[in-house]
């Protein structure tokens, strides 16, 4: 098709839907595949019909069957690895699972995910400031791009002969070259994006495939135009979003090219993108803020973001109607969309059962979202009076939820407002040493683990039984505290100094908390990817929290009666809690996190008054809810650092409080780390070969700090030299009197035999470095 030609993009769309099926049967085909108990023709057959229920599922529930408002968005993996292999991006240490023609099978595909032998997988990391993980491609000059897979043509392809023409989607060539990192061999200096103009022509090529089979639009992604955290400099970014869509747009045979840019704002992206030979823009108007014009921007389909992708409140649909209907200032050709993918949430709010009609009546899921979007749609094609109904009945159901008792409790509300600048510190810091030091009686480098232990069949076989009715409450119990007295013996036979219970009883370090907190509700299927197979069912944080009795007390106490040595207390951080939640929209996460923290001060509370003396709070996603936009990034670490001195601020001199944080970039965020005041603070650092102990000397960091020395991430047992060595490089760097001894982070997902074998050298390694010390 010729530009002229291209068909008017739909008025109401999504930029993606969920691609693990409702009941997760990707997520089965594919580890019935690894399993070796189906075989790829198998394979292809279940996901062919997961696209194929899909694509019924979005037109039953508004979409257009021919008019390319169905996304094409599925993946095996991930979306950002579909890219790697569709431009031939294979790194070099796979290359043998490359036929002669250059292609990759599925379970080629699946090896550059999941690693084979002593190859290890692409890098997995957080997608924007979702829970999403992709694939870090690797991009070298050596790298040889050539149109790879034709598996975007060949779905579309399947789509028409389904009756549907569909919109294939695809992370754009701008997004994907920044969010590469080097391959191994690339010289110093090398950016993944020097090889723009290399790329282009492979995406040229599969832009004109699609139009040859008859695709309308095409939607590339180009999600990294709107984060500042991307290191290179933004005029470099500009330039190659102007050189990439001048390419692209300039073939004489194509579809609608429709720019997508979810998680925020584009800013001064939005100019180049208006001047590009492109057709449509999407904005994320839930982050971002309907624009400025600027030139060139009344040519353009504006796609207006206005539906939440990112979270399942039905919310105020007729404020994101009123956003839509701003839009029309600045072009007049305006359609709604939801802001991201709705690969972030569960499928459907009918498939709970247990929430009840009123909170679910405040929700909306992927297909509630689509539902919002068609209505919308309609709105804007046909008149708001059209869809005036539906407005006020989301309307009513918002005031309804404003006003719902459980939302808004008293007593929390007034316990917030009484708080003082004293409720968020502690004493000072050398007193605090010298009065743990009368009560732990610890030796110099002393050793402890993270928290949990590893997760045996026993374990869940017997939590699995409590939820079904068949072990009684008191034998669930019973079967928990064999196994804490067991991991407890396990722990004074190796000769740890600081022990844990081993969280047998948690299924989730956050869903064991929502369980048991007020304020939370927990789904039966709502199930989001996390990475490739890999889901997570977030609990939803609707209202006022408050802990109705304690929560960790009693294994806790258990626990320190079985051994003279300290037992180490272990919660989940508020911030944690909210990052791995779905959190309510209508008050600043801040004040949510607060009251989070007010019930973990209690709880911190009960565990110091039943004989607790160390109390770890752990904070694993301090990092990653770090906001996208520097300039946000002050009130950010201001609450959330804040949350977690009120959690921890209320203990006496002598209990010594950890915090543990899951990375290892540390940079930006060395400061807020400073200010948690932690006694103690284990990181990563295995993985880095304590990289990160150099930053933590240069940042004046002074309280303990236990860098870990185990990669828990791998099922290998570091030997004793080598854990000499990585406590040999933290001590060059930081005085021994600082430093702990620990994993990487918790036991949870090893296997006994490894984890027992790599507790006892860093006994041993800790000992004979010990010994050294005068
Ligand atoms: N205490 C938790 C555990 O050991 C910490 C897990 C985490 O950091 N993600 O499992
Ligand atoms: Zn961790």
């Amino acid at each position: 098709m010729t530009t002229t030609d291209i068909p008017a993009f739909p008025t109401g769309t999504i930029l993606g839907y969920p691609r693990i099926g409702r009941r997760r049967e990707l997520k089965k085909a594919i580890e019935a595949f690894w399993g070796g108990r189906i075989d790829a023709a198998e394979l292809e057959a279940a996901a062919a019909g997961l696209r194929r229920a899909t694509r019924q599922r979005l037109a039953g529930l508004g979409l257009g069957r021919r008019d390319s408002s169905i996304p094409e968005s599925f993946s095996f993996y991930d979306q950002v690895l579909d890219a790697a292999v569709t431009v031939g991006a294979i790194p070099a240490r796979f290359a043998d699972l490359v036929d002669a023609d250059g292609h990759l099978d599925l379970a080629g595909y699946f090896t550059l995910a999941r690693g084979a032998g002593d190859n290890l997988p692409l890098e997995m990391t957080k997608w924007f400031d979702s829970n999403y993980h992709y694939l870090v491609p690797e991009i070298g000059p050596e790298t040889r791009f050539h149109l790879a897979s034709d598996r975007i043509v060949r779905e579309f392809e399947e789509a028409v002969a389904d009756g549907y023409l569909t919109r294939p989607v695809i992370v754009g060539p701008v997004t994907f070259l920044l969010l590469a990192k080097p391959s191994d061999g690339a010289p110093a200096g090398f950016h993944p994006l020097d090889r723009l103009a290399d790329l282009l022509p492979v995406y040229q090529d599969l832009i004109e495939r699609l139009a040859v089979a008859g695709a309308e639009w095409v939607q590339l992604d180009e999600p990294a135009l709107v984060s500042e955290s991307i290191d290179i400099p933004r005029e470099r970014t500009l330039a190659a979003v102007a050189q990439a869509y001048a390419a692209l747009g300039g073939l004489d045979t194509r579809p609608g090219l429709f720019v997508a840019a979810p998680y925020g704002s584009l800013d001064d992206a939005l100019a180049v993108l208006a001047t590009a030979p492109i057709e449509a823009i999407g904005l994320d108007l839930v982050r971002g803020t309907v624009p400025a014009a600027v030139p060139g921007l009344k040519d353009k389909t504006l796609v207006g973001g206005v539906i939440d992708g990112h979270n399942i409140w039905r919310g105020d649909l007729a404020a994101a109607f009123d956003h839509a209907r701003r839009l029309e200032t600045l072009s007049p050709n305006v359609a709604v969309s939801t802001s991201t993918s709705l690969v972030h949430l569960p499928h459907d709010v009918a498939d709970e059962t247990k929430l009840g009609p009123e909170l679910a009546g405040w929700l909306a899921f992927a297909d509630q979202k689509i539902g919002q979007v068609a209505t919308l749609a309609r709105g804007l094609a046909t008149g708001r009076e059209t869809i005036q109904a539906h407005l006020d009945a989301a309307t009513a159901s918002l005031a309804s939820r404003r006003v719902s008792p459980g939302v808004r409790d008293g007593a929390v509300r007034s316990r917030l407002e009484i708080l003082t600048p004293a409720d968020f510190s502690r004493g000072d810091y050398e007193s605090r040493v010298a009065a743990q030091a009368a009560v732990l009686d610890l030796p110099p480098l002393p050793t402890t683990t993270i928290g949990s232990f590893p997760q045996t069949g026993d374990i869940r076989r017997a939590r699995a039984r409590l939820v079904a009715g068949d072990l009684s409450p008191a034998d669930y119990r019973d079967v928990m505290r064999a196994e804490i007295a067991r991991v407890v013996q396990l722990q004074e036979d190796l000769g740890l100094d600081v022990l844990v219970h081993g969280e047998p009883e948690r299924n989730d370090m956050v869903q064991y908390f929502a369980e048991n907190l007020d304020g939370f509700a927990v789904t039966e299927n709502g199930w989001v990817q996390s990475y490739g197979t890999r889901c997570t069912r977030p609990s939803i944080l609707w209202g006022d929290v408050s802990r109705p009795r304690p929560i960790t007390v009693e294994w806790s106490s258990y626990t320190q009666t079985l051994t003279e040595k300290p037992v180490k207390g272990m919660l989940t951080g508020p911030v944690t809690i909210l990052a791995w939640s779905f959190v309510r929209d209508d008050q600043p996460l801040g004040e949510t996190a607060r009251q989070v923290a007010l019930a973990l001060r209690d709880e911190i509370g009960d565990l110091e008054a039943a004989g607790i003396r160390v109390v770890q709070v752990d904070e694993p996603a301090l990092r990653e809810l770090l906001p996208l936009k520097k300039k946000d990034h002050a009130d950010y670490l201001d609450w959330s650092v804040g949350s977690f001195r009120l959690a921890t601020a209320g203990v006496a001199d002598q209990t010594q409080i950890h915090t543990h944080l899951c990375y290892s970039e540390f940079g930006v965020v060395i400061d807020a780390i400073r200010n948690l005041d932690a006694d103690v603070t284990s990181i990563e650092a295995a993985r880095s070969k304590m990289e990160v102990v150099t930053d933590i000397q240069a940042s004046g960091f002074d309280h303990g700090i236990g860098p870990g020395v185990y990669d828990i991430h791998s099922p290998r047992v570091p030997g004793v030299p080598e854990i000499t060595e990585l406590l040999e490089r933290a001590l060059e760097a930081i005085p021994a009197r600082q430093v702990w001894v620990n994993p990487d982070c918790g036991l949870k997902t090893r296997g006994y035999a490894e984890t027992v074998d790599s507790l006892r050298n860093i006994v041993d390694a800790t000992r004979a470095v010990r010994a050294t010390l005068v």
